[in-house]
């Protein structure tokens, strides 16, 4: 009886583990229960190794053991020491050795005694396809973002052409493979097409379309691990495949639509190349800037202020000064709100982490659609190192990079305060019209520093009467 729970153990552990691993996704869509989603996803997970590592027929314990240790103790650290800025490069680094694990695993499946053959040879070469072009690709990602490489995209004429006959000339080997017994020669040749369009993949996409493209591509990983699944009659990577590769597909989607750009457009659009600023214009034009006193003293005597955030508060950790802004203002009976971008930052979820880890209230967060409205009733709207995402030319200049990408409308505040350090642009390498706006005040400064210094102006004026 009790050999017997051990023996199936796997499978009620595989059972639990898919229940969890779904909630997980479940919970973290809202940041009330992200924590939760966190913890269940580890539960998840940790059965998953745990039943797989029960099952019959596994006895290479010594090896397993000394693969985990090697594992953590680069995983560990890594998820330490790493800034909350580098996520989008990591998470890329991380699918890369994941898509690398599954096409190791199909490879090894292929040469362990006879070929393959049918359903299997078929959900193997999905397999080592989708997991040698996810490792290339998204190590060609990180290096990008971590700037190893030159960012901008690099295209050459007939690009396209290229990469596309290169697929099909893998999915081509992929097919003989499946429906015919081939050389020795066809199947390094169909890994090494799978790792060089990996690469030619990514060449063409700049470094500003980086983290839609690591949403895709962990798609990709869930994909290759799902079809793992099919190959190895394995039901937990099936199932954890198939979710990861979903979730990862909506959340590209949801990212290209924050962005108004269709997905044929990040990948073939070479974004990034077009957007040279406007320097001239820049030099031209007068701006008005103003103190942490002058800013102080509006926002003290402004009845609603909405706070901007972008990645410039990320960059500068302004997080917990905004937070001893909001509550500084919040004691002065100032309504303080937030307007959360979709694409705010660098990945998806980044203000809403940082503003959580600062413990501003969520019910003060709102996101973009649900907010717009709000800042014609607003006195002040503070933009506090964001600037793609308020650049009024998304709404009207049909030649700009962003134009049709929706936007938060802070120029419909009263009066609008941005906070930055100089008239740099932002991610799109484009010229933000609303800071020569007659009614934008430019706050010239690191975020943290002028925020620290503004919340001390704050607390030094007059107490509001009761
Ligand atoms: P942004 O357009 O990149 O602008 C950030 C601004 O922060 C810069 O203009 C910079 O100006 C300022 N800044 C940098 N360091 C600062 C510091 N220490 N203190 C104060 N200001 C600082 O940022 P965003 O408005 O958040 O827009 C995000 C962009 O990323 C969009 O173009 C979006 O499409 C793109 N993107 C986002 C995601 C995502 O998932 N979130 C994914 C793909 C692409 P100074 O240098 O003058 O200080």
């Amino acid at each position: 009886m009790e050999t017997g729970f051990l023996q199936n153990f796997w499978q009620y552990a595989y059972f639990l583990a898919a229940v969890t691993i779904v909630f997980s996704i479940k919970w973290l869509s809202s940041p009330t229960t992200a924590r939760r989603g966190v913890i269940a996803g580890e539960i998840g997970f940790a059965l998953a190794v745990v039943g797989t590592l029960l099952r019959a027929g596994m006895t290479n314990y010594t090896q397993i053991v000394i693969a985990m240790i090697i594992g953590a103790a680069i995983g560990a650290p890594m998820a330490l020491l790493m800034p909350m800025t580098a996520v989008p490069q990591f998470t890329a680094l991380s699918h890369a050795f994941g898509a690398l694990a599954a096409a190791l695993v199909g490879t090894a499946e292929y040469y362990k005694g006879a070929p393959p053959t049918g359903a299997e040879m078929v959900a193997l070469t999905i397999e080592v396809l989708l997991g040698y072009l996810t490792f290339t690709a998204s190590i060609m990602a990180f290096a990008k973002l971590q700037d190893l490489i030159p960012t901008r995209p690099m295209t050459y004429k007939g690009q396209n052409f290229v990469n596309l006959a290169l697929l099909a000339l893998a999915a081509g080997i992929g097919v003989w493979m499946i429906v015919a017994p081939t050389p020795a020669w066809a199947y390094p040749v169909f890994i090494g097409l799978s790792l060089l369009f990996g690469v030619l993949l990514i060449l063409p996409i700049g470094g500003g379309d980086m983290p839609t493209v690591i949403a895709l591509l962990n798609s990709y990983a869930g994909a290759s691990a799902c079809a793992m699944g099919f190959a190895l009659n394995n039901q937990m990577l099936i199932i954890a495949g198939a979710t990861n590769a979903a979730s990862g597909f909506i959340l590209s989607v949801i990212m290209c639509k924050a962005m108004n750009r269709s997905f044929t457009n990040v990948l073939f659009g070479a974004f990034g190349q077009v957007q040279a600023a406007d320097k001239t214009k820049a030099a031209a034009k007068p701006v008005r800037s103003a103190t942490a006193e002058d800013a102080a003293m509006i926002l003290a005597n402004a009845q609603k202020v909405i706070i901007v955030p972008g990645y410039g508060m990320a960059v500068a950790q302004a997080q917990h000064k905004v937070r001893e802004l909001t509550d500084q203002l919040v004691k002065r009976g100032v309504d303080v709100q937030f307007a959360i971008h979709p694409v705010a930052g660098r990945m998806p979820g980044h203000m809403n982490v940082l503003l959580a880890e600062a413990d501003i209230p969520y019910d003060r967060l709102h996101e973009m659609e649900d907010i717009n409205n709000e800042f014609s009733e607003a006195d002040v709207a503070l933009v506090i190192g964001a600037n793609d995402v308020v650049n009024p030319a998304a709404r009207h200049d049909k030649s700009s990079p962003i134009y049709g990408m929706p936007i938060l409308d802070v120029d419909k505040a009263h009066t609008v305060m941005v906070i930055k350090r100089s008239m740099n642009p932002g991610f799109a390498g484009i010229e933000n019209e609303l800071y020569y706006n007659d009614k934008t005040l430019m706050l010239f400064g690191d975020a943290k520093a002028f925020v620290s210094e503004i919340v001390k102006e704050v607390a030094a004026q007059a107490p509001v009467a009761a």
